[in-house]
């Protein structure tokens, strides 16, 4: 008979890290997130792409052998407690990614719009939490982590919604480690700084406009400024540092927030 749990981590210690393993990475359609599931597929996980696109995650899973599943994270009606334990069925890694911006001073901040950001960035978060860990326990492994941000750590004027999740996001990440460690799970946050995606591509426009400045002075006179290292990160870069902390080596690595942002919370 063969040794399922043998035979998962012999492969493992083989080059593929993650095999065995099933992940599902929300916002997997796009940017970073489609950098974590390619990251993760590459060392052998079966990847869930979760994302509100349809079409994209859709291409993304025939790409890497994964599967999808289509939500709107926004709509926390639709996320009921069955739907959400049908989804997290068999999840060993959990990666919380799905995200959007909005900038504008907070007297001309829609109500609507700050409701809809903690929902999508801290709540929906927190009802995937929970309904990961119960299976995750009685597996004894788990490992949560969370896309948060420089902006999870630090400042910056103009995106008090985004700010707010952020910083929300690193204390969710803290007191799911704490309660996790004794059951085998991990919960860790990584806090890019500015990376090269659709989302902020779209951020160029609105702090052009915000700042009353040309878009091509952007990057230099705002995003770069508290930059060590002068250029935007890679989506692949992110990608790498969350299939590290889901492997096995990262086992005793809980509780933490790792900055990729060139040194900007150096500062
Ligand atoms: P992106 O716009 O490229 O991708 C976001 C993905 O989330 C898309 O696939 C989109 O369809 C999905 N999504 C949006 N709303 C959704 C919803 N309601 N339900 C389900 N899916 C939804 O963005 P990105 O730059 O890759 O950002 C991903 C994460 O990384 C976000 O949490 C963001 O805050 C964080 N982040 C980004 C940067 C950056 O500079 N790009 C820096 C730090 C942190």
């Amino acid at each position: 008979m063969t040794d399922l749990t043998t035979a998962a981590s012999n492969s493992r210690t083989e080059g593929q890290p993650l095999a065995g393993r099933r992940a599902l990475v929300t916002g997997g359609a796009s940017g970073i997130g489609a950098a974590v599931v390619r990251a993760l597929a590459a060392r052998g996980a079966h990847v869930v792409v979760a994302d509100i696109d349809t079409a994209g995650a859709t291409a993304l899973a025939e790409e890497v052998g994964g599967s999808i599943w289509t939500v709107n994270l926004m709509d926390t009606d639709a996320l009921t407690d069955d739907a959400l334990a049908t989804a997290m069925s068999g999840v060993d890694i959990l990666v919380n990614n799905a995200g959007i911006q909005r900038i504008n001073p907070i007297q001309d901040f829609k109500p609507a719009d700050f409701h809809n950001i903690l929902t999508l960035m801290l709540e929906a978060p927190f009802l995937l939490i929970r309904a990961a860990l119960p299976q995750m326990y009685a597996a004894k492994f788990g490992r949560i982590i969370n896309v948060s941000s420089v902006h999870g750590i630090r400042a910056s004027p103009f995106k008090s919604a985004y700010v707010s999740a952020k910083h929300g996001l690193e204390g969710l990440s803290k007191v799911t480690a704490l309660e996790g460690g004794a059951h085998g799970v991990t919960s860790n946050c990584v806090a890019p700084g500015y990376v090269r995606t659709p989302l902020v591509e779209k951020q160029i426009t609105d702090q052009a406009l915000v700042h009353g400045i040309p878009e091509a002075e952007v990057l230099s006179k705002i995003m770069l400024t508290e930059s060590a290292i002068k250029r935007l990160v890679e989506p692949e870069e992110v990608g790498s540092l969350v299939a590290w902390l889901a492997s096995d080596d990262a086992a005793m690595v809980t509780g933490s927030s790792y900055t990729m942002d060139g040194g900007w919370s150096a500062r």
